[in-house]
């Protein structure tokens, strides 16, 4: 249910209203627009009569929400949400590249990394420090000690970093050390695990499952919105179809549609979506010309000994000039890519 205020409505009033929503047992979730308050209220709203509350002073009227998503959609939250990672802005004009190698692998790789794609306009460094590995016997990352590295790395180059909680156990350690928190596409209906990012205080990258359909994408988006972290950056990284000439097919059509439906941002992530490197390129362009807010790609500095990912991993010449032909792009979809001030 979205109960829209009046535009000269109280704080009281608004108050008010969510003291109503509780006492019945309801999560009420405030969203201050730019020109009046609307407040989301879920749970299971069969406890209350929508003629209660419009009856309230400075209510305007009351909407029954016809989607399975509430919080996550345009109808509950017209503007665009933006998300603060670091400083780094998400959802706003400026497109965000999110860059770095698949997994940490040591100290001197990913500050070598770090410094390269910061250097060619990354804005953000990524790295697994726990990773979710097909095989039990593939490397399955450094963990705590990949935090520290990060942690590390971040002090030397100004970078926010992102890095992956593949559970709950390593959640704590993930939010402490991280500025974003990402969650796994094998992991995106983990519902546990979403609810306790949801508590974390962390903004949280939210991947695609590799099955999953939108609706379940912003599903689960609404777990963690639900738990009032509304900071969730979703991100297309490609879905399991019948193809062979790419790991998986990144769907573009998502973005816009993610965009009509949803306030959070959306990103792509072209290399676990190509699994190769000659199709990052492409598919950054496709993104960046369906609308994607940023993108997220993997860069290594010696791909052939990569402990994972090697094949999709661009090298940092490559991501230099992948940049530099997304400049171009992004003027021309009325995007910029911004530039650091500072250097390290
Ligand atoms: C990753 O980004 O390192 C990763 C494992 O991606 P995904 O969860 O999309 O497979
Ligand atoms: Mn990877």
């Amino acid at each position: 249910m979205l109960v829209v205020m009046k535009m000269e409505a109280t704080v009281s009033e608004v108050e008010a209203v969510v003291r109503k929503a509780e006492d019945n047992g309801l999560k009420a979730h405030p969203i201050p627009g730019a020109q009046r308050t609307a407040i989301g209220i879920t749970g299971n709203l069969g406890v209350v009569e929508p003629t209660a509350i419009e009856a309230l002073p400075g209510v305007l009227e009351v909407l029954q929400v016809s989607h399975p998503y509430k919080l996550v959609s345009r109808e509950f939250k017209p503007d665009d949400t933006i998300v603060d990672v670091g400083g780094v802005q998400i959802g706003g004009r400026d497109l965000v590249i999110i860059a770095g190698p698949c997994s940490v692998e040591s100290y001197e790789q990913t500050l070598g990394i770090a410094r390269r794609v910061k250097a060619a306009g990354a804005h953000i460094l990524r790295g697994g420090a726990f990773k979710p590995r097909t095989s039990p016997y593939s490397f399955q990352g450094l963990g705590l000690e990949a935090l520290e590295i990060l942690a590390r790395v971040r002090e030397e180059t100004g970078l926010p970093v992102v890095t992956e909680a593949l559970d709950i156990d390593v959640l704590d350690a993930v939010a402490e050390y991280a500025d974003m928190v990402q969650i796994g596409a094998r992991n995106m209906q983990n519902y546990t695990l979403l609810r306790r990012v949801g508590q974390c205080g962390r903004p949280v990258l939210l991947k695609r499952g590799m099955y999953a359909t939108l609706t379940e994408l912003l599903l689960a988006a609404e777990y963690i919105l639900d738990q009032g972290n509304g900071q969730v950056v979703l991100c297309e990284r490609g879905i399991r179809t019948f193809t062979d000439h790419s790991r998986n097919t990144l769907d573009i059509s998502l973005i816009p549609e993610v965009e009509r439906i949803s306030h959070l941002p959306v990103v792509a992530d072209p290399s676990h979506a190509a699994g190769k490197r000659n199709q990052v390129l492409s598919l950054s362009q496709a993104a960046v010309a369906a609308g994607a807010d940023g993108l997220m790609i993997e860069v290594h500095n010696a791909p052939e000994q990569a402990l994972s990912d090697g094949l999709q991993a661009l090298l940092p010449d490559e991501f230099d000039a992948l940049v530099g032909r997304l400049r171009d792009l992004a003027s021309v979809v009325g995007r910029n890519i911004p530039t650091f001030a500072s250097s390290a």
